[in-house]
């Protein structure tokens, strides 16, 4: 029967299924209640004619009723769809006890229908209403009865009697029947989509979990998946609660339990990333994203959550990253290159062209600093020559130097021809000491190499622990590569500039020597051609006296001309010949040449002064002996009036270069200012009248020059004169 009613209508689905429940229940008893009433007019017509006419109005009720609770159920007004059905019985229930007569006609039981009823599809407090205004009713309607206010009751026969407690007891079955049959349903449901959530959380491939909701957040349940993804057992999880922050990744476990104190504080959703260390000791990327659960009143029940393995993910970005970061560094590298490139092959000034370099490399790159050393002559010390920044200026203004040796980076890397790099990490860390660098992690030294020579090195230097690689040297490399050979080159343009000058101006002394010989050889030439002519007059005349006279005058032009081209051979001689190099002691040079000076000094009187010891020096001993020799002869020869005519040798301090300064000071007639360069000039005199050729000077600064040093004078006219000199140290 009740499949017959279920089958007549169907009923509008409902979003949950406790109203799917009532709907069906308050429909089934609207249908019911109108088949029932039908059934019951039926029955009255045959057994209780008399009842046929109370039987109808109930019918009807029924009828209009149960259509407008038919309506409000599709229209979705469960409510007041189920209010409504169980106001109907009651009000039928109420009706029929009062008009047939009281507690005791057989209608009274429909309480318990309606009553039963409104417990199934009312909410609580409708059903609580329900029940008590039946209880309520049927006081009153006792009250009515005992008072005789009730309507005289019709008479039941006693099969009636039964047939009204049948037709209640089948309306209680079916209501019963119906209410098991839906929650077996629902039960049935409940069961199958447990089975299919368990299923589902246990197949998807992803982990899911339970945490409770205090601080600690203690495992309560996780899915198999788990044994999947870390390797180790559920159990695992089940028996030590708290076994997820043991397996947490060393450097990311603060990050999570700060999250996870936000979270259990804030009750927000928990979303983040971080790595787990499985049984095997793998590392494995998880997303963990949980929920707080709340029940009904907002009280939160527990932490639900997903872990999701994002290994793969995070390789690939990772991945992606490096390549990128090679990429940007690599582009960078090339523009350095080609930058470089730029710089070595248009600057040619060492001094513009160093500093450019090193610029460029550190800013391109943003190391902290870069340094250019360069070997000096000795190929003992590597000079800094360039260098960025603040600190790179200070070391440039105190000459900053490193031995060419092991025991430093550049001077192994310029000793062995090899780059090196020093990184402050793991195993090979490195203390960087130098104080005017505090920041530098890690070092590269680069050979600056050309044609086969090793010219200098490159340092550079990060603040990072390990900036530098392999592959970074080779990159570099080719920097250094090219940086040396601008430096050859600008190197060989700065002596080809020098040798031009050079040149230049031999060839204007050339020319002044030639004017010079020509005017001072013809000279005497003049005067042994005329005096000739004069030799012939005394030889006819026979007066031998003037012919003696004039061939005294002849030797002595000659005499001088042989003066002259004694002194331009040896002048032509210095440039070409130089015994090799040997350690003298100076003070051996100074005596020999005032030995070789010593009869015009004390025909002068001169009174000599030397200084004690002197240094060692390297030279040429025979050509330094001839520049004393001309140095103390012209002091002696340039003394004017001077009635206590002294000479002075001694030393000075040494040079910026670590050469030592010489010195021959008299106190004579002393040089004009205006002559102090020119009288190195090759037949500059300044008083004729003197005797000399103007070659000495010329001849001294070539020498000194030959063995590396550099000559000048310190001069006032009437005072005397200071000659200095310079010569490498032995
Ligand atoms: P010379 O001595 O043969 O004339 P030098 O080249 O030696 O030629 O010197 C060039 C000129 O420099 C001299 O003629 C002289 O005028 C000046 N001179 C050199 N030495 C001294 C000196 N000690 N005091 C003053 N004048 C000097």
């Amino acid at each position: 029967m009740s499949k017959f009613i279920d089958r007549l209508f169907t009923i509008p689905e409902y979003s949950d299924n406790e109203s799917n429940v009532v709907a069906r229940m308050t429909y089934s008893a609207a249908i019911g209640m109108v088949l029932l009433s039908a059934i019951f007019v039926t029955a009255a017509a045959f057994m209780a004619p008399a009842l046929v006419k109370r039987a109808t109005i109930f019918a009807v009720t029924f009828t209009v009723a149960s259509l407008g609770i038919i309506a409000l159920i599709r229209t979705q007004r469960l409510q007041i769809a189920s209010t409504l059905l169980v106001s109907v019985m009651w009000l039928t229930v109420t009706l029929g006890s009062i008009t047939a007569g009281g507690i005791s006609a057989p209608i009274f039981a429909g309480y318990l229908v309606v009553i039963l009823a409104s417990g199934l599809i009312s909410n609580n407090k409708i059903s609580m209403f329900i029940s008590l205004t039946c209880i309520i009713s049927g006081f009153r309607i006792l009250f009515a009865e005992r008072n005789g206010l009730l309507p005289q009751p019709p008479q039941y026969a006693s099969a009636m009697r039964l047939g009204i407690y049948i037709f209640f007891f089948i309306v209680t079955f079916l209501l019963q029947n119906v209410n098991t049959r839906n929650m077996q349903g629902l039960l049935k449901r409940a069961i199958k989509s447990q089975a299919q959530y368990k299923s589902l959380l246990e197949n998807i491939p992803a982990t899911t979990y339970i945490n409770s909701t205090d601080e600690n957040a203690h495992t309560e349940y996780v899915s198999p998946q788990v044994e999947r993804l870390l390797g180790y057992p559920r159990d695992m999880f089940l028996k030590d609660s708290l076994f997820w922050k043991k397996i947490l990744y060393t450097e990311d476990y603060e990050r999570v339990m700060n999250a996870n104190l936000d979270g259990t504080k804030t009750g927000e959703p928990f979303n983040m990333e971080y790595r787990l260390v499985t049984k095997d000791q793998r590392v494995v990327w998880v997303k963990d994203e949980a929920n707080l659960v709340k029940d009904e009143q907002g009280t939160p029940q527990y932490w639900l959550g997903v872990w999701t393995d994002i290994t793969g993910r995070k390789q690939a970005e990772e991945e992606q990253a490096d390549l990128i970061s090679v990429m940007t560094k690599r582009t960078i590298q090339l523009q350095t290159a080609a930058d470089v490139s730029r710089a070595a092959s248009s600057i040619l000034d060492l001094n513009k062209l160093l500093p450019a370099v090193a610029d460029l490399i550190c800013n391109h790159f943003d190391y902290y600093y870069v340094g250019i050393f360069l070997v000096e002559e000795s190929k003992e010390w590597a000079v800094l020559s360039a260098a960025t920044g603040k600190m790179g200026e200070q070391m440039l203004s105190t000459h900053h130097r490193l031995k060419v040796e092991d025991s430093s980076m550049i001077g192994w890397c310029i000793q062995h021809g090899q780059a090196r790099i020093a990184l402050d990490v793991g195993e090979d860390a490195v203390r960087f000491k130098n104080p005017q660098l505090p920041l530098t992690r890690s070092e590269m030294a680069l050979p600056l190499i050309t044609r086969g020579e090793v010219i200098g090195a490159m340092t550079i230097q990060s603040q990072l622990p390990s900036a530098f690689s392999r592959v970074d040297i080779t990159a570099l490399q080719t920097m250094a590569d090219q940086a040396a050979n601008a430096i050859k080159n600008a190197r060989l343009f700065t002596e080809r500039v020098n040798l031009n000058k050079e040149l230049e101006e031999q060839n204007a002394e050339l020319e002044r020597f030639t004017y010079t010989v020509s005017h001072d050889l013809k000279s005497p030439l003049v005067t042994i051609r005329s005096f000739l002519g004069y030799l012939r007059q005394d030889a006819e005349s026979g007066d031998m006296l003037r012919f003696d006279k004039d061939m005294h005058r002849i030797a002595n032009a000659v005499d001088k001309m042989q003066t002259l081209l004694n002194d331009l051979l040896e002048l032509s001689r210095i440039g070409r010949i130089i015994d090799p190099p040997e350690n003298i002691a100076f003070g051996r040079i100074v005596a020999e040449a005032v030995e070789l000076l010593n009869g015009p000094l004390e025909k002068n009187n001169v009174r000599m002064v030397i200084q004690e010891n002197f240094p060692d020096i390297v030279g040429d001993h025979a050509r330094l002996v001839e520049v004393m020799q001309n140095l103390i002869s012209n002091a002696a020869k340039f003394m004017g009036t001077q009635p206590r005519p002294t000479v002075e040798i001694g030393t000075d301090e040494s040079d910026a270069d670590g050469k030592i300064i010489f010195f021959v000071r008299d106190n004579g007639i002393g040089i004009d200012p205006h002559y102090h360069e020119q009288i190195f000039g090759l037949f500059n005199r300044l008083d004729p009248s003197v005797d000399g050729t103007g070659i000495g000077l010329a001849l001294v600064k070539r020498i000194i020059e030959i063995h590396g040093g550099k000559i000048w004078v310190n001069s006032k006219p009437e005072v005397g004169s200071t000659f200095y000199f310079t010569l490498p140290p032995g």
